[in-house]
């Protein structure tokens, strides 16, 4: 399995690492993208995934909910230095639960975030809450230049074929496995499955069988446990669509 969608960076969360991706490893969790969420956390990304080559995959880029120190040309110089590691440009986008920042400010880093991507040729990792209207807008402009995800997907079928039709994949995490979920689920009984990446957000969103414990990557096996019960596709062959997907849009990322 893959874990599109990590930060286990996070030290308040993970006392230990090295313990995390061995819990992964050991779980068949083999490969991980670790997801930055401004400058700071994009440079650790990339520092862990050296250590842990061919395991970890880093991504660089500004959340919409930490933009206070934004600056895309010092984003750009980091992209420059590690392209041969970097696999996304990420997580970028809007957040209209938190509103951390104003529409406009939140707007413009996420245009030149996309514009940085295009000019590179890296897919995207996104992050929408509370903002879907917003994003798809934008989404649309650029449509037939962008590649890449939709992460922590926690909407319906109408919004997930919007979303397909610009060409970008749903990214699937602990949500789907939620009560209240079920419009997602139906969603995924109804799209296409090459548009099917699996996450876990960790150390956010924890699968509902492990509810009270902080999520890791190891978890991602009940998201894939869920998607082949809707599916009703056999688990084994499930597994080997998604990493399929995950290589295809994560390019950089090869296969065993
Ligand atoms: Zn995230």
């Amino acid at each position: 399995m893959i874990d599109t969608h990590t930060h286990i960076y996070f030290e308040d969360y993970y006392s230990d690492i090295d313990k995390t991706i061995k819990n992964a490893l050991d779980s068949n969790v083999l490969k991980m993208i670790v997801v930055g969420i401004d400058y700071n956390t994009s440079v650790k990304c990339i520092d862990l995934a050296s250590k842990y080559e061919n395991i970890l995959y880093p991504t660089v880029g500004y959340h919409p909910s930490d933009l206070a120190v934004f600056d895309i040309n010092l984003l750009e110089k980091l992209l420059l230095d590690n392209i041969s590691k970097v696999v996304a440009i990420g997580e970028i986008g809007f957040d209209f639960y938190h509103f951390d920042y104003p529409f406009e400010i939140q707007k413009e880093a996420f245009i030149s975030q996309i514009e940085l991507s295009i000019k590179y040729d890296l897919p995207l990792i996104i992050h929408s809450r509370d903002s879907f209207d917003d994003l798809i807008k934008i989404l649309k402009i650029y449509k037939g230049k962008i590649k890449g995800v939709v992460h922590c997907f926690n909407l319906g079928y109408a919004e997930a074929m919007q979303i397909i039709d610009c060409g970008l994949c749903l990214g699937i995490g602990g949500i789907l496995t939620y009560n209240n979920a079920s419009l997602t689920r139906e969603a995924i009984s109804l799209i296409d499955i090459n548009y099917i990446l699996l996450e876990t957000d960790s150390p956010f969103l924890t699968p509902s069988v492990h509810r009270s414990l902080k999520n890791e990557p190891a978890y991602v096996k009940y998201v894939l446990e869920k998607i082949s019960q809707i599916r009703n596709i056999d688990i084994n062959e499930l597994e080997t669509i998604l990493n399929k997907n995950t290589y295809r849009v994560f390019s950089k990322i090869k296969g065993e």
